[in-house]
């Protein structure tokens, strides 16, 4: 079997979708995107695909490497996603070809479904307290929201208050045992991360995620000193060399590597294993579309320190297109009681529309993330 053309789509509401075709007929499908930059990564893909045409499509261990060793200068977002999609596609292809799922080629599964999680925003009180509720009535046993808008370096106290109002207001609507994860999404800095990982303490949340950004290695390590609220973060990793670095420095407790960004399931599985040893929880990063989710679950499916799924049904960031809209069987992604079932069809367990799939890259998209400023006229991290 050879690999014949690879072909991205870039498709609403704000994702990168790859077909990887071959000679005998097997099509594999990828999701190489880092949110903002899907068009770069779709140039990153197509360069990438000199290596893999004319190539053995199961032979995934040794393009991965070449992809990666190959080109002097490595890893990134850019680079490390345009791998992951290619990678994804490459095992869908290799799945589909033996009939079975990819977690079987990994070494069967460990479970038959997974705990997810929702989005529930975290902007006004109010509505995100409503919206944990309603998320609690439909099944759902854990959720997520932003713990803060953009915060200076020191700022004031009531910033602090705010989130203490806003992460009370969920906690109250929805009872003692339901997970609650904050996300401080790298806005906030070492000064003002010690301050609301204390004041956060009271609420006893699932995780704190990103409480100051990942490559502030130091500042980590102080804020783990001033809470017993798990720490979590990884979406801005992308190999094994990146997480090595913090898995030594003790400084997280979960890890939420996005196999859109780190490298596929090649790499995102060495990196959950050397998570295992460190005793580190696998928490998979997923924004995205259906492709990234189901990557995700075929992961998830083999990983002994996956505990929960993000999934992106429902996020804001899904306008014009939701997760559903591309898959020809959306039930593959029925929540129920809040856990999804493990794809089980052959490859990574999908079926994509692609006259769907064809008909929206006609409309494209152009997203891009918010530019915060602070209110003297600085930059501020979103
Ligand atoms: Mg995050």
């Amino acid at each position: 079997m050879k690999v014949t053309k690879l072909t991205t789509y870039q498709v609403p509401p704000r994702w990168l979708f790859l077909k990887i075709e071959t000679d005998d007929g097997v099509t594999g499908w990828g999701e190489p995107v880092v949110e903002g930059r899907a068009a770069t990564v779709a140039a990153a893909v197509e360069e990438l695909s000199d290596y893999v045409v004319g190539k053995d499509p199961r032979h995934i261990e040794d393009l991965w490497s070449t992809m990666y060793r190959s080109g002097f200068y490595r890893g990134g977002p850019i680079l490390m996603s345009a791998l992951a999609g290619i990678d994804q596609a490459l095992w869908d292809i290799k799945g589909k070809s033996f009939g079975v799922p990819v977690s079987e080629l990994l070494g069967g599964s460990v479970r038959d479904t997974i705990r997810v999680y929702s989005w529930i925003g975290g902007d006004r009180p109010a509505d995100t307290a409503a919206a944990a509720r309603d998320t609690v009535d439909r099944g759902f046993t854990a959720v997520k929201m932003n713990g803060t808008s953009e915060l200076q370096y020191v700022d004031s106290w009531d910033k602090v208050q705010d989130c203490i109002d806003s992460v009370g207001a969920v906690r109250d609507a929805v009872g003692p045992n339901v997970g609650i994860g904050v996300d401080f999404h790298g806005r906030v800095h070492k000064p003002m991360a010690k301050v609301l990982l204390r004041e956060l303490e009271q609420f006893k949340l699932m995780f704190i995620e990103e409480p100051v950004l990942s490559e502030e290695t130091d500042g980590l390590l102080d804020a783990m000193r001033h809470t017993s609220t798990p720490i979590a973060l990884g979406e801005r990793l992308y190999s094994r060399w990146d997480f090595k670095k913090i898995l030594a420095s003790g400084a997280v407790d979960i890890i939420q590597p996005d196999p859109s960004h780190s490298g596929g399931i090649t790499e995102t599985r060495k990196i959950a294993a050397m998570a295992e040893a460190y005793g580190v929880g696998l928490a998979l990063h997923c924004p995205l579309g259906p492709i990234a989710l189901a990557t995700c679950l075929q992961l998830d499916a083999g990983c002994h320190n996956a505990f929960i799924q993000e999934q992106s049904l429902g996020i804001h960031y899904n306008t014009t297109n939701d997760l559903l809209d591309y898959v020809r069987d959306p039930s593959v992604f029925a929540y129920d009681d809040g856990y999804v079932t493990i794809p089980t069809g052959p490859g990574l367990g999908i079926d994509v529309n692609e006259d769907y799939v064809l008909e929206r890259a006609g409309v494209g998209h152009r997203w891009r993330n918010p530019v915060w400023r602070h209110a003297d006229g600085s930059i501020a991290e979103w």
